[in-house]
């Protein structure tokens, strides 16, 4: 079946395309040029009139949605979970773990892999980041300090065999004891490593980078403090051009003039804006589980006790118009950093975080106030928003 679709704009994210006529095989891009005058191929016409089309979303750090929790590994949570994502424009996304007792983390990580790679409705999970055992108690945030553990080879190769190799982000505190054999380990196995959760100084941090860390988690949550005569971690993720570095942007974990400050640090190379959005997104205020432990949400705020946030509400399209509202940056440089940037970090680049032939037709129709209009999933499962 072939789609032909046409808007007023298309950002791939490497270049931008006026007036353009996508055309969708099977899934697949098979054109993808500026309209000419001359006639459009035959097939099912989708017209978006003054809509700008981007590749759809990737978030590489989410726990969950709609009232399920990616660690409940089944069918149902997975495709309740796409489906709600992908009326906010995100195509795909790393199914997020919290940190929960090893033989139970077993078992979620292995119903979890049996569900990647297969037909799911909405949002597709690529693969799997395992948020903790590995982190810092001081900067445990909603990390049950007694389950956290000290890095070690053995432990994250359980993870990995019932994870059947499909784990591609672990988040890990760079200074623990073990942790840089650990890093490099989990690198060699083509895991993307990322720092966070972490009271790191700087000699730590750059060790972790030595080992193969290549991005950090949530920048500034969780971290240990700026102070300008020991800057540590959060200095080395603001200075380092090579490191990428997540954001949530939903105006409550940052303030707009740190998001400010981690835009001119960071840059559309290597800024990535991620959720870490848990069960309530998308749900009443109300009680809800994070892991093993209780989070009340109160007006979309996931609050654990007075100074600790548990995740968040936030969807992707909403971070990417608060960071536009908190930094002016344009839909082409979001467009890096809610898909491309990802994508690359996570090496899925054949999968996500770009339009172009022969790519599936993983595309986000957005209003010029970057609003969701549509979302078109491998050219078909067209999402009404
Ligand atoms: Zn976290």
């Amino acid at each position: 079946m072939r789609t032909v679709i046409t808007a007023d704009r298309l950002i791939s994210p490497e270049r931008s395309i006026a007036n353009p006529v996508v055309v969708v095989e099977d899934g697949v891009i098979t054109r993808m040029d500026s309209r000419a005058s001359a006639e459009l191929p035959t097939g099912k016409h989708l017209d978006f009139p003054g809509c700008t089309l981007v590749p759809a979303y990737f978030d590489v750090h989410i726990h969950g949605s709609a009232g399920h929790d990616v660690m409940e590994g089944t069918p149902q949570a997975f495709s309740t979970i796409g489906k709600f994502l992908a009326g906010h424009g995100v195509g795909a996304y790393l199914a997020t773990t919290v940190t929960m007792p090893m033989d139970a983390t077993l078992k979620s990580l292995a119903a979890m892999a049996g569900l990647i790679g297969r037909d799911i409705d909405g949002a597709r999970p690529l693969g799997i980041h395992i948020e903790g055992p590995f982190l810092s108690p001081h900067k445990k945030g909603a990390h049950p300090a007694r389950l956290l553990l000290t890095p070690s080879v053995e432990l994250f190769d359980r993870m990995w065999q019932a994870a059947e190799g499909k784990i591609r982000l672990m988040t890990i505190a760079p200074e623990l004891p073990n942790a840089e054999e650990v890093i490099a380990h989990a690198t060699a196995l083509g895991v993307r490593v990322s720092m966070g959760h972490s009271d790191a100084d700087t000699a730590a941090a750059r060790a972790g980078i030595r080992a193969g860390a290549v991005t950090a988690t949530h920048t500034f949550n969780a971290m240990r403090q700026f102070d300008h005569r020991d800057p540590g971690l959060l200095g080395v993720v603001l200075t380092n051009d090579d490191l990428f570095a997540e954001l949530i942007c939903d105006g409550l974990h940052v303030h707009p003039n740190a998001v400010r400050i981690y835009w001119k640090s960071k840059g559309p190379e290597r800024a990535m804006l991620i959720t870490d959005a848990m069960t309530a997104a998308g749900m009443p205020d109300g009680n809800y589980m994070l892991g093993e432990l209780d989070v009340r949400v109160v007006e979309g705020k996931c609050i654990l006790d007075e100074n600790t946030l548990a995740g968040s509400t936030l969807t992707l399209d909403r971070a990417v118009r608060n960071f536009a509202e908190f930094t002016g940056a344009t839909i082409d440089d979001l467009s890096k950093l809610a898909s491309r940037n990802p994508a690359r970090m996570t090496g899925f680049e054949a999968e996500a975080g770009s339009l172009a032939i022969g790519r599936i037709a993983d595309i986000t129709v957005l209003s010029a106030k970057n609003e969701v209009v549509e979302t078109i999933l491998r050219g078909r499962n067209v999402v009404n928003v």
